[in-house]
């Protein structure tokens, strides 16, 4: 239940900071790993893996990198493959990708050090308004607002804005709600905050108004509508591909896998040779191998969705009679599955290869 404290009137923006902080002092989370011996890279790291992800999930993923990567310089020197094979079963490889690249732009164009503005920040790959905001309140003491999905939430429900937040009006409107918001003593601390609340308290399905400090003033609690917002993105059907995944396994067991390009889905990640589904896999494995290729298995069909689409994909094991000697450029690779290799697997991929 909320404390007498907590039930002030809350009308000026110093009055919800302080709100905001009390319950912080009492219920925000303070012991997380990247709370721990607070760094820019630390943060920067944790807050990447956190778009579109959950604490719970994100920590072993974080503790893993720190073990690999301990300093932005580690990162930028390793190997692509290390990178998206320690993200792998985290999604949205993108991600990754640009984190790899900002490592080398910080280690080589500053020497290791973030730079110390959110105007710097936002110039590295992959550090978007929000990110740049976290890292410079959280690690550098500097005044700045965040606006991510966790803070969105609260701030569309409090203030029951309208419209979609993935439109630029209401983006717009939103940042400057941030940034009236946000305190200029103990900014790190009302950042976590912000972001805990939104986490914990004010969440997409079940949102705890009646234990919530901001609940007295809280417009969407006081109409009694709080899941109305933030308000959901226009529908629009996602559409529908489908592919077949070629798994063309050699008599000891090693798997074909081949690494996709650098840009489109899964950019970088290794996964099985793609067919289009109109054509023969067999024939196709045998124009590739020869008549090596002996046999085709149809697995069961399953679906991946996207962002922007489902995939239906339909894996097809080769049994190929021996290993063949024309494949072996750099990028394909023969996995063996009882020794994995550190690669950056698709998850559908990676979901395939423990079955076989
Ligand atoms: S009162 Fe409810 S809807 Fe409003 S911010 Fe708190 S938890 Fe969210």
């Amino acid at each position: 239940m909320p404390t007498a404290d907590q039930k002030i009137s809350i009308s000026t923006p110093q009055e919800f900071s302080l709100a905001v902080l009390n319950w912080y002092d009492q219920h925000g989370r303070k012991h997380l790993p990247w709370q721990q011996d607070i760094t820019p890279y630390k943060v920067w790291i944790s807050e990447v893996m956190l778009q579109q992800t959950q604490v719970a999930t994100v920590i072993p993923y974080f503790e893993r990198f720190m073990q690999e990567f301990p300093s932005v310089h580690d990162l930028a020197s390793a190997e692509q493959d290390k990178v998206l094979h320690l993200w792998t079963g985290l999604g949205y490889y993108a991600r990754a990708r640009n984190l790899h690249a900002c490592a080398k732009k910080v280690s080589t164009d500053f020497a290791g050090e973030f730079p110390m503005s959110v105007e710097g920040l936002v110039e590295l790959p992959g550090i978007g308004r929000s990110t740049a905001g976290a890292i410079a309140s959280i690690s550098m003491g500097i005044n700045a607002a965040i606006l991510d999905g966790n803070v969105k939430r609260v701030l569309c429900r409090y203030y029951a804005v309208e419209g979609w937040p993935g439109t630029n009006a209401v983006q717009k409107q939103l940042w400057e709600i941030a940034e009236r918001l946000t305190p200029s003593e103990r900014c790190n601390h009302y950042t976590q905050a912000m972001m805990d609340m939104g986490a914990t308290l004010c969440t997409r399905s079940k949102p705890q108004c009646g234990i919530c400090p901001l609940a007295p003033t809280c417009i969407a609690n006081q109409q009694g509508n709080p899941k109305d917002y933030p308000n959901s993105k226009p529908k629009k059907e996602k559409p529908e591909k489908f592919v077949q995944l070629i798994m063309l396994q050699a008599p000891n067991g090693f798997i074909l896998l081949e690494q996709r390009p650098q840009q489109g889905i899964w950019g970088g990640l290794w996964s099985f040779p793609e067919l289009p589904m109109e054509e023969d896999a067999l024939k196709h494995s045998q124009a590739l191998v020869g008549d090596i290729a002996t046999e085709q298995k149809i697995w069961p069909a399953f679906r991946h969705t996207f962002s922007h689409y489902h995939l239906h994909i339909q894996p097809v094991l080769i049994q190929l009679s021996k290993k063949p000697t024309t494949i072996g450029e750099n990028t394909q690779h023969w996995y063996n599955p009882a020794e994995p290799s550190e690669l950056g697997l698709a998850a559908p991929v990676k979901t395939l290869l423990a079955k076989l």
